[in-house]
C-alpha cells in the first residue's frame, strides 16, 4: 500500500541537532569512541532533591492526569520566577508544557497560518523552521553572522524586512547555537519594530539562567510589549532535566486559551509527578544550578583558548553552551569529515540557517573537549 502523506510532514527535515547525536550514538555502539559535541544538552545529572522531588511525588500518588494546564503550585512559582525577571503573568496565562520545544510547537501553531510570515534571526535553532512549516508559514532570515552573531548592529536589516505582513518574530536570546546575549538597545530596536507593525514576538528564554557576566533582559519587560510576547522556558538547561520534558509557555490570556486549545487535544498535561519535581527545580536549585553555569563558563574559556591555539577565532559567547566555529564553505561536508576522520560530533551552520561554520556544544567535560579539539586539528579540520 502506498501511503499518501501530507505536505505538512513531508515539507520539513527531521532534527538535524537529534539525527546527528543519534548518528554519533551509533558510530559508538559500532566501538567507536566518539567526542559528541552535537547535543545540546547538560552532562551533569538532574540535581538530587529534584530527582527525589519526583520520587517523592510518584510514592504520594501524583500519577493521574493533571488540569490541562499544569498543576496550580507549578503554574504559581512559575509566576513567582516570571515575575523576578520582570514579567507580570497570572496562573491564567501560563500552560506547563511537556519540553519548551511542546510550548513553541503550540504557540506556534496557534498563531501561524498558512501563508503567513514568520521573521528568524540566522543562525536560528533548528526546530523553529520546522514548526513554522508545518504549520503553512514562510520564514523570511536575517543573517547575523556578518555580525558576530550579535543583533544590535544587524537592526537596519531586521528593519527591511519586518513590515505588516510579518506575523511572528522570534527571538531567542542567549541564543542556540551561536551563545550571543542581545544587548537591550537591540531588544529595544526589536520592540520598535515589532509595536510599529503590530507583530507578535517569541522571546525563547530556555537558556535565561546560563550566562556569563551579563544578565539577559525579557523582551516581555520592554514598555509596549507585554500584549505581544510569549515568553517560553524549560526546565532541560538550567536543571539538568531534558528526559524529563518540562517547559512552558506565558503570554496574552486570549493566546493561552487558543494555544490551550492544541495543547489539550493532543499532550492533555505535562507528566503529574515531573510536574512536582519542577517546583523543587524553581524553589531550590540555586546553588546548583551556579555551580553548573561556572563549569561551563570554565569549559567555554578553554574551548576559546584551545581553538585560539590552533588560530582559530571565534565569537565568545556570553550564554547557553555553544559556539559556531568557522568551518569554510562547505559545513556539511566538515561536520560529516570530522566526525568520520576525527570522531567528532559537531552540527553544521547550514542546519541552523548559516552555512559555513559548525555548532560545538561544549557541555562536555573539560576531558572530552580537549580531546575533541586536539582530534580535529589532528585530522587537519583546525
Ligand atoms: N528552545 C531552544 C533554543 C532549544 O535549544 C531547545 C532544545 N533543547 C528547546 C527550545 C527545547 O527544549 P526542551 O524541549 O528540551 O525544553
Ligand atoms: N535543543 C538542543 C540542541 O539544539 C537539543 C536537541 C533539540 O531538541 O534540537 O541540540
Amino acid at each position: 500500500m502506498t501511503m499518501d502523506f501530507t505536505d505538512r510532514v513531508t515539507r520539513v527535515e527531521p532534527s538535524a541537532t537529534l539525527a546527528i547525536s543519534a548518528l554519533a550514538t551509533e558510530l559508538e555502539a559500532e566501538g567507536a569512541d566518539v567526542v559528541d559535541l552535537s547535543v545540546g544538552e547538560p552532562d551533569f545529572p538532574t540535581p538530587e532533591n529534584v530527582v527525589q522531588a519526583g520520587k517523592d511525588a510518584m510514592d504520594a500518588g501524583h500519577t493521574g492526569y493533571t488540569t490541562s494546564a499544569g498543576i496550580l503550585e507549578l503554574r504559581e512559582a512559575i509566576a513567582e520566577k516570571l515575575a523576578a525577571d520582570g514579567l507580570e503573568h497570572s496562573t491564567d496565562e501560563i500552560i506547563v508544557t511537556p519540553g519548551a520545544k511542546q510550548a513553541l510547537y503550540e504557540v506556534i501553531h496557534a498563531l501561524v497560518d498558512d501563508g503567513d510570515e514568520v521573521v528568524l534571526l540566522d543562525p536560528a535553532w533548528v526546530s523553529y523552521e520546522a514548526m513554522v512549516k508545518m504549520a503553512g508559514g514562510y520564514l523570511t532570515r536575517v543573517d547575523l553572522s556578518p555580525y558576530d552573531f550579535q543583533l544590535e548592529p544587524a537592526l537596519s536589516d531586521l528593519e527591511k524586512v519586518v513590515s505588516a505582513e510579518t506575523e511572528l518574530l522570534i527571538v531567542n536570546s542567549p541564543s542556540n547555537p551561536t551563545g550571543a546575549v542581545y544587548s537591550d538597545a537591540a531588544l529595544e530596536g526589536v520592540r520598535d519594530l515589532a509595536v510599529e507593525h503590530d507583530v507578535t514576538v517569541i522571546s525563547d528564554e530556555i537558556y535565561k539562567e546560563i550566562t556569563y557576566g551579563v544578565s539577559p533582559t525579557s523582551l516581555g519587560t520592554l514598555e509596549g510589549m507585554a500584549d505581544r510576547t510569549v515568553t517560553v522556558n524549560g526546565f532541560s538547561k538550567a536543571y539538568s532535566m531534558t528526559g524529563w520534558r518540562l517547559g512552558y509557555f506565558a503570554g496574552p490570556e486570549e493566546l493561552v486559551s487558543q494555544a490551550g486549545k492544541l495543547h489539550s487535544h493532543s499532550v492533555s498535561s505535562a507528566v503529574n509527578f515531573v510536574q512536582h519535581a519542577g517546583i523543587e527545580a524553581l524553589e531550590n536549585t540555586d546553588d546548583a544550578v551556579s555551580e553548573m553555569v561556572e563549569a561551563f563558563e570554565g569549559r567555554r574559556d578553554l574551548v576559546v583558548d584551545l581553538l585560539a591555539e590552533h588560530d582559530v577565532d571565534v565569537a565568545v559567547p556570553d550564554g547557553a553552551f555553544y559556539m559556531m566555529l568557522p568551518t569554510g564553505e562547505n559545513d556539511q561536508e566538515w561536520c560529516e569529515g570530522a566526525l568520520e576522520d576525527a570522531h567528532v560530533a559537531t552540527v553544521p551552520g547550514s542546519a541552523f540557517g548559516t552555512p559555513g561554520y559548525a555548532r560545538i556544544s561544549y557541555a562536555a567535560s573539560e576531558e572530552r573537549l580537549r580531546e575533541g579539539i586536539d582530534r580535529l586539528a589532528a585530522e587537519g579540520y583546525l
